[in-house]
Parts: C-alpha cells; sequence; structure tokens
C-alpha cells in the first residue's frame, strides 16, 4: 500500500511517498529532503501525535475559561478522551501560566498546562 502525506517538520513541506506492507510495517520513505522527514512519515504511520489545544473552565476569575495545551504531543487515538477529560474539569482562579491544571491526562504522559492567566 502506498501513503501520500506532506511533511510537517519543518516550513518546507516535502510531499513523501510511503510504502507499507499488509501489516503496516513501513518499507520505504521517499520524497524527503531531510532525515527528518523519514522519521515524521514513520511516526505518522505507526504512532500518530498531536499536541491538543483547548480551554478549561474556570470558577470566580475575571474570564469563564483559560486556555490550555498539552505538555507534549499525544498519541491521535487518545484525542477524544482527553478532550472529555478537558471538558469535564473546573479550576478555581487564580490561574498562572504553566499551571499545571491535569497531570498526566488519561496515562499518556502529559500535563494539561495554562497558556494563559485568568
Ligand atoms: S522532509 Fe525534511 S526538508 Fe522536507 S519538510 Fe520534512 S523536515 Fe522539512
Amino acid at each position: 500500500m502506498i501513503r501520500e502525506m506532506i511533511c510537517v517538520s519543518c516550513p518546507i513541506g516535502c510531499a513523501l511517498r510511503v510504502e507499507l506492507d499488509d501489516s503496516g510495517k513501513v518499507l520505504s520513505v521517499s520524497g524527503n529532503t531531510r532525515k527528518r522527514g523519514e522519521k515524521y512519515a514513520i511516526d505518522e504511520c505507526t504512532n500518530p501525535v498531536r499536541m491538543l489545544t483547548s480551554t478549561v473552565k474556570v470558577n470566580g476569575g475575571s474570564l469563564p475559561v483559560v486556555p490550555v495545551k498539552t505538555s507534549k504531543p499525544i498519541p491521535k487515538g487518545k484525542m477524544f478522551e482527553c478532550m472529555a477529560a478537558i471538558n469535564n474539569e473546573v479550576v478555581d482562579a487564580p490561574i498562572k501560566l504553566g499551571d499545571v491544571l491535569i497531570s498526566n491526562v488519561c496515562d499518556t504522559g502529559a500535563d494539561i498546562v495554562a497558556t494563559n492567566e485568568v
């Protein structure tokens, strides 16, 4: 099977072509200008991860929510579970930039961190 994708590891955005066997194992990667593109393609085919950004509800603050993000990329398959955890969370003001609002969200090893203050 052939999978085509755009490498997002740098602004050049090379068009990658990935050859996979029937079990999903990567056989070859082409189109990448650097080694980084090959790693991106393999990760994207075997364990795709994304940063998650959202907001958490705040009690008693100047704003009703605080923007948050994961401290590192999390598996794509955990996105909905993590969004549910974020949506269920309510924190009390004051919130400072960088505060950890949820530790090890859904056992991903990532924290949910405030990206502003309220
Ligand atoms: S393959 Fe290399 S040069 Fe091309 S977008 Fe990815 S990181 Fe950038």
